[in-house]
C-alpha cells in the first residue's frame, strides 16, 4: 500500500471530533465506523488505493492526486456505489499506463461519454489538469461540423468570417471575463449568426443570386419572410461588406421588444419574504432568489458569484459587482456570510481543484450550478426566476434613475434606460391584460 497510512491519517481529520465512542483501528481518529472497526474514509483509501494502482504496483502521481481529491470527499460514504458502478477508475488507469501526462487533448481525443466528461472533471478538481471552458471549447467543433456541411462555394466565405470574427470575438469575451464562462446567450447567438449566414447564402442560390449581387431589396425580403432571428445575420453583413463580398447592405436594428413574463408586486414580496425567512429552502436558494427578487439581478450573474466578490467587513456586507459595490439588508447579509462560509469550508477540502471559490459551486466544485439547474429547483419551490427578477427591475426602475439602476443591477445603461421608460408606463395595466390573455 502507497503511502496508505500516513494519507490516511492526514485525511480523517474532518471527522475527528465527531463521535467520541468508536474509534477508527486504522487511523485512530473517531467518527463514524464503517467496515470492521474502520472509517469510511480509511476504506475509501484503500478500495482507490487497489482501484488506482497500475501494473508496477503503485500509483502514478496524477491518479495520486485523484486519489487524494476523492478521499477528502465530506461524505466518503457516498462514493462507495459509485465506485462500484463507474468506469473513470479504469479509464484514468488506462490513461496513466502509458506514461504520457494526461491532458485535455488526450481526453478529448476519447469518445464524448459520460466517463470521460466525469473523468475530466475529476482531474480539473484534482488539479491535475488546468481548468478550462469546456462550452468554449466545443464552439469551434460546433463551428467546423456546420462549416463542413456547407457547400464549398459557401464554405469559402463563411469560414473565415467564423473563424476570424464569431470565434475570435468569443475568445475575447471570455478572456475579458478573466476566464469565467461568458452569458450563455453569447454562444447561442454566435451559433445562430453563422446558421444566417449560410441560410441567406443557400436563399440566394435558391433566387439566382449571387452574395456579391444581393441588392437590399433581396435582404429586406428575405428579413422579412423569416423569423426574428434573421436579424442575427447582420454581424455577417457588417463582416462581408468591410471584407467586399457584399454590397452596400444594412440589416436594420430592430425594436427590442418589451419584456413579457412578470408575477404581481404581492407575488415577489410573498416570495422574497420566504427566500429570507423559510427554513426549508435549501440556503443557496434563498440567497439566489432574494438577490434575483431584490435587486433583479440576473441568475446567470448571481451562480457566477464568487467568495472574493463578498465585502464584508463585519458590520455590512457589500456584493461587488463589476467594480460596484451592492449593499445587502441585514438579514440577506446574513445568509450569505453563512453560505460563503459553507462554500469556503467545501473549498478547503476540494482546494487541490486551484480554482474560484464559487458561492455556488456545481457538482465538480470547479464550476458553479449551470442555470438550468436554478430554475429547475426554482420551480420546485415556487420561485418565479425571470418573471420575479422582471418584477423587481419594475419596481427598482419605477425609482431609481437609469444609471443607478444599470449600477445595481449591473445591466447596461441602455437596457437600464429601456427598464425605466417602460417602468413609467402603467404597467399595472399591462401587467392585468397579460394574465387576462393568459388566462382566456
Ligand atoms: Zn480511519
Amino acid at each position: 500500500m502507497i503511502g496508505l497510512s500516513t494519507a490516511g491519517q492526514a485525511l480523517c481529520g474532518p471527522c475527528s471530533g465527531v463521535d467520541l465512542t468508536y474509534t477508527c483501528s486504522q487511523c485512530g481518529h473517531s467518527g463514524d465506523l464503517y467496515q470492521a472497526g474502520r472509517c469510511a474514509r480509511c476504506v475509501l483509501n484503500e478500495r482507490l488505493t487497489n482501484l488506482l494502482v497500475t501494473d508496477g504496483g503503485t500509483i502514478p502521481p496524477d491518479l495520486d492526486a485523484v486519489r487524494q481529491a476523492l478521499c477528502a470527499a465530506d461524505r466518503p460514504r457516498s462514493l462507495f456505489s459509485w465506485l462500484d458502478r463507474s468506469k473513470v477508475p479504469r479509464m484514468l488507469v488506462k490513461l496513466a499506463a502509458t506514461g504520457e501526462p494526461i491532458t485535455h487533448e488526450r481526453l478529448d481525443a476519447l469518445p464524448v461519454t459520460h466517463a470521460t466528461h466525469y473523468a475530466r472533471e475529476l482531474l480539473v478538481t484534482a488539479g491535475v489538469l488546468p481548468l478550462r471552458d469546456e462550452y468554449l471549447e466545443r464552439q469551434p467543433v460546433w463551428v467546423q461540423r456546420l462549416l463542413d456541411a456547407a457547400p464549398d462555394q459557401h464554405r469559402k466565405i463563411a469560414a473565415p468570417f467564423a473563424h476570424w470574427f464569431l470565434l475570435r470575438r468569443l475568445r475575447q469575451a471570455h478572456h475579458q471575463r478573466g476566464g469565467r464562462r461568458v452569458q450563455g446567450g453569447t454562444e447561442s447567438i454566435l451559433r445562430s449568426r453563422l446558421r444566417r449566414a449560410l441560410e441567406l447564402m443557400d436563399w440566394l442560390d435558391q433566387q439566382g443570386v449571387s452574395l456579391d449581387k444581393c441588392t437590399q431589396p433581396d435582404l429586406d425580403r428575405w428579413l422579412d419572410e423569416g423569423t426574428s432571428t434573421r436579424q442575427h445575420v447582420r454581424a455577417f453583413i457588417v463582416w462581408a461588406r468591410k471584407h467586399q463580398f457584399v454590397g452596400d447592405l444594412k440589416v436594420p436594428l430592430p425594436g427590442r421588444a418589451d419584456p413579457v413574463t412578470f408575477i404581481e408586486e404581492d407575488e415577489r414580496v410573498e416570495q422574497l419574504r420566504r427566500c429570507v425567512d423559510d427554513e426549508e429552502l435549501p440556503l443557496w436558494v434563498r440567497v439566489a432568489g432574494a438577490l434575483m427578487l431584490l435587486f433583479g439581478l440576473q441568475g446567470s450573474k448571481v451562480l457566477q458569484l464568487t467568495k472574493d466578490d463578498i465585502v464584508d467587513d463585519g458590520a455590512s456586507l457589500a456584493l461587488d459587482l463589476n467594480g460596484r459595490r451592492l449593499y445587502l439588508p441585514p438579514k440577506l447579509a446574513h445568509l450569505v456570510r453563512h453560505l460563503r462560509d459553507q462554500a469556503a469550508s467545501r473549498w478547503r477540502l476540494d482546494q487541490m481543484a486551484d480554482t474560484r471559490t464559487w458561492l455556488m459551486p456545481g457538482q465538480s466544485p470547479a464550476r458553479p450550478l449551470r442555470a438550468e439547474y436554478l430554475s429547475l429547483k426554482f420551480r420546485d419551490y415556487g420561485l418565479s426566476g425571470l418573471a420575479g427578477r422582471n418584477t423587481a427591475r419594475l419596481a427598482l426602475a419605477a425609482n431609481l434613475p437609469a444609471s443607478v439602476l444599470a449600477d445595481l443591477t449591473g445591466t447596461s445603461v441602455d437596457n437600464a434606460v429601456r427598464w425605466t421608460k417602460f417602468a413609467k408606463r402603467d404597467w399595472t395595466e399591462y401587467v392585468a391584460a397579460r394574465k387576462r390573455d393568459t388566462q382566456n
